[in-house]
C-alpha cells in the first residue's frame, strides 16, 4: 500500500542542512509511490520551503511563527502535531540530530507509535520496506520491519543519498497555529565561534585523541582538515583534557558521524569512540601502538607519531 509520509526538514543559520534533502528522499522510498510532504517550521522559512520542494517533496507545508525562530521541544511539538491532525499521515521521517532525537519520540509517544531510529539505509519500499540500524554501539546491525501503524523513522545524516535538484517543486502551503502556553520562549542565541564546517554533516574530519597531547597539539590537525574542506573532531579522552571544547567530541556521549574519509590520530578506539565513527566511509587510524583498538576497524592503519605522520599526509594532499 502506498502511503502519505511527512518528512521535517531541519534548517541552521537561514540554510537546509543536508539531511533533509536525504529525508525526502528516505521518505520517497517509505511512501511506495505515496505522497511526500515536506514540513518546514520556523519563523520566515517560505524561500526554503521553496527549496526543500526542488528535492522530492510533493507539497511542502510551512508553519511560521516568531516563537518558532530556534527550536523548542514544546515550539516545534505543537507546530508538528497541528500537521499531523490535518494530514493525518502514515508515516513519518525525522533526521536523527539533536532537534529530531528530541521531537520524533515526543511526537511517537503522542501517536502511541513505535519509532525506528538512528537508521542508516532502508531496503525496499512501501510496506515491504525494510530499516537498517546499528544496535550495541554499532557492533552489529538490525532490520526492522513496521509491521503495524506508522512508520516512524529517524535517519541518520550522510548515510541515505538524497535525490537531484528538480526544475520544478511541489506546491507550498502555510498551515496557521496558534502557538500557546510556551513553557520556554528563546529569545537569543549566542553561538560560539567555530571554524565553519559542521561536525555531524562533514565529509572529511580529522579527528584527535589524547595522544595529540595539548590544544596546540591539534594545529596540525586543523591544517590538515582545513586543506581537505573537512572539520576537527575529538575523543572524549581529548575533551576531558581541555584540548577541545565538548562540542567536538565524537561518539557514545558526543556526535555520531559518517563522514566519507575519517582520520584518527592518537585515538585508542575505545568502544565509546567507535560507536560515534565506525560507520565512516574510509577509517585512516594512526597511532604509535600497533595493538591499538582502533586499527580494528580503520581501512588504512599508520603505526607512527602522529607529529611526523599528520604534517608528511599535509604535505602530500598539498601536492595534490
Ligand atoms: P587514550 O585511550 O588514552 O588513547 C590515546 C592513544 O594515543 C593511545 O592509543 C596511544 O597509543 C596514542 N598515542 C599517544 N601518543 C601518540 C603519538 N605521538 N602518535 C600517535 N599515537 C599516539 N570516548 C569518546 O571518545 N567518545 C564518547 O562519546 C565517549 N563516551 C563515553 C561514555 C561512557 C559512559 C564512558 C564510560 C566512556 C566514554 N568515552 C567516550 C571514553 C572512552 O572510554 C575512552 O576513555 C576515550 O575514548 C579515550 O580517548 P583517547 O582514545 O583519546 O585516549
Amino acid at each position: 500500500m502506498s502511503k502519505k509520509v511527512l518528512v521535517l526538514g531541519e534548517a541552521r543559520e537561514g540554510a537546509l542542512r543536508n539531511v533533509s534533502f536525504e529525508a525526502i528522499a528516505a521518505a520517497k522510498q517509505v511512501s511506495g509511490g505515496g505522497e511526500v510532504v515536506g514540513v518546514l517550521i520556523g519563523d520566515s522559512v517560505q524561500d526554503l520551503a521553496q527549496e526543500l520542494s526542488q528535492y522530492g517533496a510533493d507539497r511542502v507545508i510551512t508553519v511560521e511563527h516568531p516563537h518558532l525562530k530556534t527550536y523548542t521541544s514544546d515550539g516545534f511539538g505543537q507546530a508538528f502535531m497541528a500537521v499531523v491532525e490535518q494530514e493525518n499521515p502514515e508515516g513519518m521521517v525525522f533526521a536523527h540530530t539533536a532537534n529530531g532525537k528530541d521531537l520524533a519520540p515526543k511526537i511517537a509517544s503522542k501517536l502511541q507509535s513505535g519509532l525506528v531510529s538512528d537508521v542508516t539505509a532502508i531496503e525496499g519500499e512501501g510496506d515491504d520496506a525494510e530499516f537498517i540500524r546499528p544496535i550495541y554501539s554499532g557492533k552489529a546491525f538490525e532490520k526492522v520491519r513496521v509491521k503495524d501503524g506508522i512508520a516512524f523513522l529517524t535517519i541518520r545524516p550522510n548515510n541515505i543519498p538524497p535525490l537531484e535538484k528538480g526544475e520544478g517543486g511541489g506546491d507550498v502551503s502555510s498551515l496557521s497555529v496558534d502557538i500557546t502556553n510556551l513553557r520556554t520562549i528563546i529569545q537569543d542565541v549566542v553561538r560560539k565561534s567555530t571554524d565553519g564546517v559542521d561536525l555531524s554533516e562533514a565529509k572529511v574530519i580529522v579527528a584527535g585523541g589524547r595522544g595529540v597531547k595539548s590544544a596546540e597539539g591539534f594545529e596540525p590537525l586543523k591544517e590538515l582538515a582545513d586543506l581537505l574542506g573537512g572539520a576537527i573532531g575529538a575523543s572524549r579522552g581529548a575533551c576531558d583534557a581541555d584540548y577541545v571544547d565538548y562540542s567536538l567530541q565524537i561518539g557514545q556521549t558526543g556526535k555520531v558521524v559518517t563522514p566519507d574519509l575519517y582520520i584518527a590520530a592518537g585515538i585508542s578506539g575505545a568502544i565509546q569512540h567507535l560507536a560515534g565513527m565506525s560507520n565512516s566511509k574510509v577509517i585512516v587510524a594512526i597511532n604509535k601502538d600497533p595493538e591499538a583498538n582502533i586499527f580494528k576497524v580503520a581501512d588504512y592503519g599508520i603505526v607512527g607519531d602522529l607529529f611526523e605522520v599528520v604534517p608528511m599526509l599535509t604535505e602530500e594532499f598539498r601536492k595534490m
